[in-house]
């Protein structure tokens, strides 16, 4: 078949029977675990009988396929296990119970995940999608096997998919590019990334695939002559030149990285170079260098397309060199050099640290290689940390996507991180307490700011200072999860401690004017009531509460001390009705309008829309960071906008989930001819759409025309150009305009 031949690289092994399975594992698994696997499969057949796939085929070759693609990368005994049983809580009446008291916890575990992992739905809606990312972070936080399930699972379900109804192959092959595939290259194993790309581009766009899948047959005998040519003078020339010896094989890249690669130059496939790549595999690393050289005297070098991946392995930990030469017919081809290790460990990557060894026992990566998937661990940390879906999804895609640079310590060490980071994520993948004091860094001598961009091969040593706290704006400034996941932590303690600290004041004022002690009514039968009916743990707590308003001195003072008249608040002292005053506008700037604007998904920030433009959602709209009061909102296209300080510009966005419960005040001027009858028509459009009318005023001129002026509650500019448009249908009116103070 065209489309599949392209995908090659892939072991594909569709076992048919148990004995086949079997085959597969007597490669690396001893006889005692073959026997559980065996028993895996009876249990699942079992379970799974009289079930049928789309194909027609039974139920029980879905979970043999998986288990086979495990056995592909040598996965252990309880993985595999894993993938025959995977379907089965889920699918039949087998419970947990069941599959523990048969194959014990870790399966049971395993298991577990992947079921839970099958109950999500990464398509609805964007933060549904956040939200379950998250879950299948963490599932896969606790062990990496469940994952490993998951992908396999996919991968038969995406080869299979032909089955499917084409709404149904759309939504799982956008979903399997979207999630698996990234997910599959973050953990290094490639021969399964590049299989579910090419299965999810022939099904998300099966037009763009056969056009390319033609036109890369077109000249396939053609290229496959030329390919056997470079792989025959890679062995003779090299063979001549050195006395180490290596394997070499070519291929052409895989369909969707053509794709890619003409999509991001945009060119057509004839105008894509280098879709050729070479593989020379050696035995050490010292060998890896002695071919590229011998390769470069070859071949003249493209300048520029030389990466070492050896000294500065990906993320993901990928090793290999890779140079793009002109070979043979002056055409580009790619050539990468590692050692046979490092070949195993990028076709399956962090499978390749699960596999059984012989005589031990696969227990997990190693220390070694744990510290080298350490995002893994940040991101459940980051999962801890978060509360916005929408701002978890926001990291974890910024990890799992984003192509990565690297920097030098002061010591030489290297540092690896995404594209656009700054000294800033530099000094928090250091050391917590360097992040939150660092005041500015030296890339390669020179002082920068903390905004500075990084770029692959700076040395970067972090100055700070004692004084130097985090702010909210540094979150504009990172790009890695961890240092985000790390000043929002330290900006919500710090706000939390500035509103216990004024809270406690306040109340101890209060209390001390009515006079009695705060400290005395901190205990006892009402105090727990008082904590009960707000969902305190603590005192601290209550005071948290007050000093953010919600809660005031006067209500504490009257469950606390009952029978007291609390003093009004007028005879309470200047400073503290200054401060009561202050938080409580603070309060309610929050209620009406803050939680409207969300920056980078927090949504608690004091907010204050500009009166020059009277921005509402739906408008194009741009923050300025004010002095002491917050984020002034103002209109994209606002005259005063391109006034203000640039660099105290953020992105602020309309916050989605705010749709429809809040409202803004519009000021909608019309003009018409002056005709009986036409302001109740007006008025009758706002109220049929259930529209407030705060203000409305009608002047005439003297040539016998009406202009009216609404001040009307507005949700968003859909409702607005509804009512606009409603009002224009009106006979008799003129004109009809959003009116702000400066038009
Ligand atoms: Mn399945």
């Amino acid at each position: 078949m065209l489309e599949t031949s392209y995908i090659d690289s892939i072991t594909k092994t569709e076992p048919q029977s148990l004995e086949d399975l079997l085959e597969l594992l007597k490669a690396y698994l001893p006889d005692k675990d073959l026997k559980l696997v065996a028993k895996a499969y009876e249990f699942s057949e079992r379970a799974h009988t009289g079930q049928v796939r789309r194909s027609g085929e039974a139920y029980i070759f879905h979970p043999l396929g998986v288990a086979a693609i495990l056995a592909d990368l040598r996965l252990d005994v309880s993985t595999i296990a894993t993938g025959l049983l995977h379907d089965t809580v889920e699918d039949t009446s087998v419970t947990l119970e069941d599959v523990e008291k048969d194959f014990g916890p870790v399966v049971a575990q395993l298991v577990d995940g992947v079921t839970k992992i099958s109950k999500m739905s990464f398509r609805n809606t964007h933060e549904k999608q956040g939200e379950n990312i998250r879950k299948m972070i963490v599932a896969m936080g606790k062990d990496v096997r469940v994952i490993l399930v998951k992908l396999a699972d996919r991968l038969h379900n995406m080869r299979t998919l032909g089955h499917m109804p084409p709404d149904k192959q759309l939504r799982i092959a956008e979903e399997t590019l979207d999630i698996y595939a990234p997910l599959a290259s973050r953990l290094g194993i490639s021969s399964m990334k590049v299989e579910l790309e090419d299965l999810s581009f022939r099904f998300s766009q099966p037009e763009s695939y056969y056009a390319l899948a033609q036109k890369v047959a077109g000249n396939r005998r053609e290229r496959e002559k030329y390919i056997e040519d470079v792989i025959r003078l890679l062995y003779q020339e090299l063979g001549k030149r050195s006395k180490i010896s290596f394997d070499v094989s070519g291929r052409p890249k895989h369909l969707h990285s053509i794709h890619r690669k003409m999509l991001a130059s945009n060119v057509d496939y004839e105008q894509v170079y280098d879709v050729l790549a070479f593989r020379v595999c050696v035995s050490t690393i010292p060998e890896c260098y002695e071919i590229l050289g011998h390769v470069h005297s070859l071949w003249k070098p493209i300048p520029g397309r030389f990466k070492d991946f050896i000294a500065m392995p990906k993320a993901n930990n990928y090793q290999s060199l890779h140079t793009t030469v002109i070979g043979p017919n002056a055409e580009r081809i790619e050539i990468q050099i590692r050692t046979h290790e490092m070949h195993l460990v990028a076709e399956r990557g962090i499978a390749a640290h699960w596999a059984y060894k012989e005589g031990a026992e696969a227990s997990g990566p190693n220390k070694e290689v744990a510290d080298k998937f350490n995002w893994l661990r940040d991101l459940v940390a980051m999962h801890q940390q978060t509360n916005s879906s929408d701002e978890f999804l926001e990291n974890v895609k910024s990890d799992l996507f984003d192509s990565e640079i690297y920097v030098f310590t002061p010591k030489g060490e290297v540092k690896e991180f995404p594209e656009g980071a700054t000294p800033l994520d530099f000094a928090y993948s250091i050391h917590t307490d360097v992040g939150n004091h660092t005041v500015a860094a030296r890339v390669n001598g020179r002082l920068v700011p903390l905004k500075h961009r990084l770029v692959n091969g700076d040395t970067v040593e972090v100055i700070t200072s004692k004084t130097q706290q985090p702010s909210k704006d540094w979150l504009k400034i990172c790009v890695t999860t961890r240092a985000k996941s790390k000043i929002r932590a330290h900006v919500k303690a710090e706000q939390r401690k500035r509103a216990l600290e004024v809270g406690k004041e306040l109340l101890e004022k209060s209390f001390r004017k009515n006079g009695t002690s705060l400290q005395k009514h901190l205990q006892g039968p009402l105090f727990d009531k008082l904590l009960k009916d707000h969902g305190c743990n603590s005192a601290e707590d209550v005071f948290v509460l007050v000093g953010y308003g919600t809660l005031t001195p006067q209500q504490i003072l009257q469950v606390l001390v009952p029978g007291i008249k609390p003093e009004s608040q007028g005879s309470g002292s200047e400073e503290a009705s200054f401060l009561q005053r202050a938080f409580k506008a603070v309060v309610d700037r929050k209620k009406k309008s803050s939680s409207l604007i969300t920056v980078d998904g927090m949504d608690d920030m004091l907010v204050r829309f500009a009166r020059c433009c009277n921005p509402i959602p739906g408008d194009p709209v741009v923050g300025f960071i004010t002095r002491g009061r917050g984020i002034a909102i103002h209109r994209a296209d606002c005259d005063k906008a391109f006034e203000l300080d640039q660099d105290r510009r953020i992105d602020v966005e309309w916050n989605s989930q705010q749709k429809g419960e809040a409202s803004r005040m519009v000021r909608v001027r019309v003009v018409s001819q002056d005709i009986a009858g036409l302001l109740r028509n007006m008025t009758e459009v706002f109220s049929s759409s259930g529209i407030n009318i705060h203000n409305a005023q009608v002047k005439t001129t003297r040539d016998g025309k009406a202009i009216s002026v609404f001040d009307v509650s507005i949700r968003d500019t859909i409702q607005l150009n509804q009512v606009i448009s409603s009002l224009m249908k009106i006979k008799g009116v003129i004109g009809v305009t959003r009116v702000t103070p400066t038009t």
